[in-house]
């Protein structure tokens, strides 16, 4: 690429001619030097200088026509890349046919990079409620810094969602979704990770809290969801019951594991309500 951008001053627009006048001067060097030693010798052969000549011209015009064939499919390659890509990001119309073919491969990957990211976030988001899925969380749970990775881990599920469905439609149960996941965002700190964990299940994380925190920070949502419902149905405000477990740098599927538990506690003592997994643990011991 260097010496092509050396060249470039020669004919910078086209780069048959730039091709065609470094084989000229390459392959006419001996032809000038024998040109050269002749007058200086006074040993010139007019006749033979003349077909030298000839026989170099009729050389370089087959190479340049070899070279212009062997350029054809790199321009064509050049011109479906810069046409693909054209829509996208539009340059300035190019001059020969590398900076074609360069640009086009340049775009060409800017794209295919776009691409990737967006596949990247499709598949750590989820859709519906535009918050990290199940993979999501477990990725950034992942990439959290070893100071950070402590604090709570809180499961959470809607109370008799299905009854959102069946009487109001699943449109309706779609916008519940949205609308407490969009409660549950906007209610925790940034600090903390929100995610769907499947269904009408929801898991937090509450960076460097005790379960105590943990719990004040629910009970304040669940309060929220008696004074200002994101939904209701069967004359209920729509409710959640939720468990919570800490969780301090070991496996995190444990934790999330305990909060099943607790969350399972919850709904079997009436749902609508936060269970700890460390009261579980203190009552299940022997
Ligand atoms: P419980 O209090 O025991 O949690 O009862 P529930 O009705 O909330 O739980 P159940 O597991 O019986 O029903 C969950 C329902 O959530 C069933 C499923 O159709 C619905 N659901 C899951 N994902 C979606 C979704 O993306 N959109 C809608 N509208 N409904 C969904
Ligand atoms: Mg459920
Ligand atoms: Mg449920």
């Amino acid at each position: 690429m260097r010496f092509y951008l050396a060249t470039s001053f020669i004919f910078p627009r086209s780069l048959r001619l730039r091709l065609f006048a470094l084989c000229f001067v390459a392959t006419h060097l001996p032809l000038i030097a024998y040109i050269g030693w002749g007058f200086a010798s006074g040993r010139i052969a007019l006749a033979e200088c003349v077909a030298l000549t000839l026989a170099t011209v009729v050389g370089t015009g087959i190479a340049l026509f070899g070279i212009g064939a062997l350029l054809t499919p790199i321009h064509a390659l050049a011109q479906t890349l810069n046409s693909e890509e054209k829509e996208a990001a539009p340059l300035p119309e190019v001059g020969d046919v590398i900076q074609a073919l360069y640009a086009g491969v340049h775009r060409a990957a800017s794209a295919t990079r776009s691409r990737i990211d967006d596949l990247d976030v499709a598949a750590h988001e989820d859709p519906l409620t535009g918050i990290a899925n199940r993979r999501g969380f477990m990725s950034r749970v992942d990439m959290l810094p070893e100071a950070q990775r402590s604090g709570c881990i809180a499961l959470l599920d809607i109370d008799f969602f299905k009854q959102v469905n069946d009487h109001l439609g699943h449109d309706e149960g779609d916008r519940v979704l949205a609308a407490f996941a969009d409660r549950l965002s906007r209610q925790t700190r940034r600090v903390d990770l929100v995610a769907r964990w499947g269904g009408e299940e929801f898991i937090l994380f509450f960076d460097g809290a005790t379960e105590d925190e943990a719990c004040w920070a629910l009970a304040r949502i669940a309060d929220q969801m008696r004074s200002d419902p994101v939904g209701r149905v069967n004359d209920r405000v729509i409710s959640f019951s939720a468990g919570v477990s800490r969780w301090h740098r070991d496996n995190i599927d444990e934790a999330i594991t305990a909060a099943d538990a607790a969350l399972y506690e919850a709904k079997a003592a009436g749902r609508d309500r936060i269970c700890r997994a460390a009261r579980l643990l203190a009552t299940t011991r022997p």
